[in-house]
């Protein structure tokens, strides 16, 4: 069996390899472990193999971990869909919020204290339970949040659909960032690729990756 020590290493040199054939540089890209499900003690031990940024997608979970693991110097990203009145919780522990898709949530999260980076997650299918806004809503919500205090505009988010090649997909993402710089200039960040479709994100220009099993291993049952 395989070691965590082992998965995080074969993971780092994957990205490393796409990042090479992207005629890319491996230090542009964030690797976002993510740990949902996972017990606090397995994210101490990234932690101890060097790994910096974590995430995570349910706030009393997220929240309870952060809490246990302040002073590891861990950043905590929030990348699951996100209730309102759950908002200024999250902004309390997290470095980044990659789940912006709405304008109520932009306005629970305002605020005039230090900002939060965030991404504005783009549905890429026809479904809204997805998450995310659907394209033609997009330059509307990014107005709404480079005009809210509180809020730094990082980019943009998307998870590839399930029934289709996910890196069109992700070049679909690629073109509405240039659309969205165009209004937000330093809003070139790219939140995507998964365990499963890291190469071809990175091959698109990804600059945030956010991987759970193909490091950590399977995830226990939900609980
Ligand atoms: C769980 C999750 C991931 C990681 O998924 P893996 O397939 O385990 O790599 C990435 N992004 C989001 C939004 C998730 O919920």
């Amino acid at each position: 069996m395989s070691t965590l020590a082992d998965r995080l290493a074969s993971v780092q040199g994957s990205i490393a390899d796409a990042a090479r054939d992207a005629g890319r540089h491996p230090r542009e890209i964030t690797t976002i472990v993510v740990t949902k499900f996972q017990p606090t003690a397995l994210v101490a031990e990234l932690a101890a193999l060097g790994v910096r940024d974590v995430g995570e997608n349910r706030h009393q979970e997220a929240q309870a971990k952060a809490a246990a693991l302040a002073g590891l110097g861990l950043r905590w990203h929030f990348v699951g869909q996100l209730q309102s009145r759950k908002a200024r919780q999250v902004r309390a522990y997290a470095a980044a919020i990659h789940s912006v898709d709405r304008g109520s949530l932009v306005e629970a999260l305002r605020s005039d204290e230090a900002s939060v980076d965030c991404f504005v997650q783009v549905n890429l299918t026809d479904h809204p339970a997805r998450g995310g806004v659907a394209p033609d809503g997009l330059e509307p919500l990014v107005e709404h949040v480079l005009a809210t205090p509180g809020l730094q505009l990082r980019g943009l988010m998307a998870v590839a659909p399930l029934d289709e090649p996910a890196r069109p997909a992700f070049a679909r993402v690629r073109l509405l960032s240039e659309r969205v710089q165009r209004i937000a200039p330093d809003a070139t960040a790219l939140s995507m690729g998964m365990s499963h479709d890291f190469r071809e994100a990175i091959l698109e220009g990804a600059t945030h990756l956010r991987i759970g099993t193909a490091i950590t291993g399977n995830r226990p049952e939900a609980g």
